[in-house]
């Protein structure tokens, strides 16, 4: 019985990698210095002939720079659908800045009806199945937008906690409306997107017709904070802080992953506002998936290796 606990345990956490693409313009400036074949990353780090220039990782998923959203969607499909059946699910877009976790998140810039991302294609898949159940089920879906900023919560829709949905215009909505308030904010303090965490929580609750039994679910959509290293010698002060701040929740994250990855009694849930938050959708019979994105760059090499040591240890 024990053995069968802990085999779950392990199976509820996934790690995918997604290379982005060369930014339109910049394909021809050099080649990518990520490969991918099935399910392994190789990742050319130095000259072509030293013995240890190349590094593979190995991931439940890899998606190449070719990769659309709607592929990467179908493949997270069945973890987002079994939030409907109480299971309490987060995703992680884990990666330096750059790399590409906004875009799978959100999207693109511009959006179009193929680029929207895993946020708002999961809302979709949530409302699709509410309606193809509702002679079974009653469903109440809500939503709320929290920003993390230096280990503070903080609420990027104003006077509203959380906000019941029933279609995905309304998530477009708020979403769009969680954008602006953070784009007021990043005007402000010099694109602080990228240093605080952005996460979407999807609440549902589900009442069976039949038997009346109430089953209560959530999915934690998170777009981290920039993975980078900060050279310590270039930042002092409030950058200084925000550099420390956001080392330490993405530290206490890979700390409290790697622990439930190796059955670990005690899981450091307390040593950062992120995971302490998350605490109940991290853990037991939740479900976990981090997701990492790779720039294809050269001069991006070191953070990639971190990013995948960061991956590896996790999974
Ligand atoms: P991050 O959120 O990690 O800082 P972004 O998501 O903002 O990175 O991506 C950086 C740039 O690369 C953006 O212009 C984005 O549209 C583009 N981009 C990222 N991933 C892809 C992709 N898979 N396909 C096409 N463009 C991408
Ligand atoms: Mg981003």
């Amino acid at each position: 019985k024990l053995y069968n606990q802990i085999q779950d345990l392990r199976g509820n956490i996934r790690v995918y990698c997604r290379v982005r693409p060369f930014l339109p313009g910049k394909e021809s400036a050099s080649s990518s210095v990520a490969g991918v074949e099935d399910r392994t990353i190789t990742i050319m780090t130095a000259a072509k002939h030293a013995k240890d220039a190349r590094k593979s990782f190995t991931f439940n998923r890899v998606f190449g720079p070719l990769a659309t959203q709607a592929e990467v969607f179908a493949d997270m499909q069945p973890l987002v659908r079994s939030v409907l059946d109480g299971y309490n699910v987060c995703i992680f877009a884990y990666g330096q800045t750059g790399s590409g976790k906004t875009f799978t998140m959100s999207g693109p810039k511009i959006l179009t009806e193929e680029g929207l991302g895993v946020n708002y294609r999961a809302l979709n898949d949530l409302f699709d199945m509410q309606a193809q159940r509702k002679d079974t089920f009653c469903y109440e879906i809500s939503v709320q937008m929290l920003e993390i900023y230096n280990e503070h919560k903080g609420i990027a829709v104003p006077d509203a906690n959380i906000v019941p949905v029933a279609s995905t215009s309304d998530v477009v909505d708020l979403m769009n409306l969680g954008q602006k308030n953070r784009a007021v904010c990043s005007t402000a303090m010099n694109d602080r997107s990228s240093r605080s965490h952005s996460c979407v929580t999807v609440h549902v609750q589900g009442r069976d017709l039949t038997s009346g039994t109430v089953l209560r679910g959530c999915m934690h959509l998170v777009d981290l904070a920039g993975s980078e290293r900060v050279d310590k010698s270039e930042v002092v002060g409030d950058r200084l802080k925000e550099a420390q701040h956001i080392n330490k929740s993405l530290a206490a994250l890979g700390d409290v992953i790697a622990s439930l990855a190796q059955k670990n009694a005690h899981v450091p849930y307390r040593n950062s506002k992120l995971t302490q938050l998350l605490q109940d959708s991290l853990g037991g019979q939740a479900k976990t998936l981090m997701f990492i994105h790779i720039a294809p760059e050269p001069d991006a090499v070191g953070e990639s290796i971190s990013t995948l040591k960061f991956a590896e240890r996790v999974a």
